[in-house]
């Protein structure tokens, strides 16, 4: 069983429509990099896996549940679904430390040792263990989407969802950031990723999705994809 799976998925923004058809399958430990012009439905599609966006017609199941207009539904997804924005959506007022705790798992009512261990942890793992008691307003860009990363992360997700996470970012600091999502690649996180980044692309999917007017165009292996004329 994929752990995401869309079958023949339609989304309309009143007349506009904006997912026409769509069919995709997730693998567990699979990552996919979606592709495509701007205005294809790119956003739309992992914004509707995560139920940001409600689809009109067709099935989405995460995990083996099926995403429909039930509450419990919502809750159960985003338990299992972490996603990371083009913008940070930091509090600017909490440090980033206390944006951790009193994000996701404070919702979820993780006790605040458990929670501060976890958020240490994780500040850790993108590197900026040190950062954990700055504003985000003193930390660069880059440093400000790994705190992202790391507040997705505290509540252990089986499958990350990136929206054009370095499109924000100054160019020096878009490595930093691929370089945290190579990582979680490679330890088996299975990511749902819509960049413009080729070249983490070619070096970190398994699948390449190129969607145009909302319909999944090309489903293929980076290798196939980059070579042909
Ligand atoms: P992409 O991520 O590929 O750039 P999007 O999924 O963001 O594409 O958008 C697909 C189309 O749907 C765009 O033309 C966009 O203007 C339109 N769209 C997106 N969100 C909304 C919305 N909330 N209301 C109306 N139209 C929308
Ligand atoms: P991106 O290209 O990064 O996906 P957009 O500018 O397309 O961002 O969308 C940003 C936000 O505005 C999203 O929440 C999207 O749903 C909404 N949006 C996009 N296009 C429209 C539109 N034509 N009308 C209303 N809301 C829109």
């Amino acid at each position: 069983e994929p752990i995401i799976r869309l079958t023949n998925v339609h989304k309309w923004y009143g007349e506009y429509h904006a997912l026409d058809g769509v069919t995709l399958q997730v693998k567990r430990g699979e990552r996919v990099v979606i592709c495509g012009p701007s205005g294809s439905g790119k956003s739309t599609l992992i914004r509707c896996i995560n139920r940001l966006e409600d689809h009109q017609r067709g099935h989405i199941h995460v995990n083996g549940i099926e995403l429909n207009n039930e509450s419990k539904n919502v809750v159960a997804v985003r338990r299992e679904v972490g996603m990371v924005f083009q913008q940070f959506n930091l509090f600017p007022h909490l440090t980033v430390l206390e944006n951790l705790v009193l994000g996701p798992m404070w919702v979820r009512k993780i006790r605040r040792p458990e929670a501060e261990a976890r958020a240490m942890h994780f500040l850790s793992r993108v590197r900026i263990p040190d950062q954990a008691h700055k504003y985000p307003g003193q930390l660069s860009g880059g440093q400000q989407q790994r705190v992202a990363i790391a507040r997705s992360l505290c509540m252990q997700p089986q499958v990350m969802l990136f929206d054009e996470p370095t499109s924000a970012l100054d160019p020096e600091m878009i490595n930093e950031v691929l370089d945290v999502m190579t990582e979680l690649a490679s330890e088996g996180m299975t990511m749902i990723c819509v960049t413009h980044e080729m070249g983490f692309a070619r070096k970190v999917a398994d699948t390449v999705v190129f969607m145009d007017k909302g319909q999944v165009i090309e489903v293929a292996p980076p290798s196939e994809f980059f070579t042909r004329p």
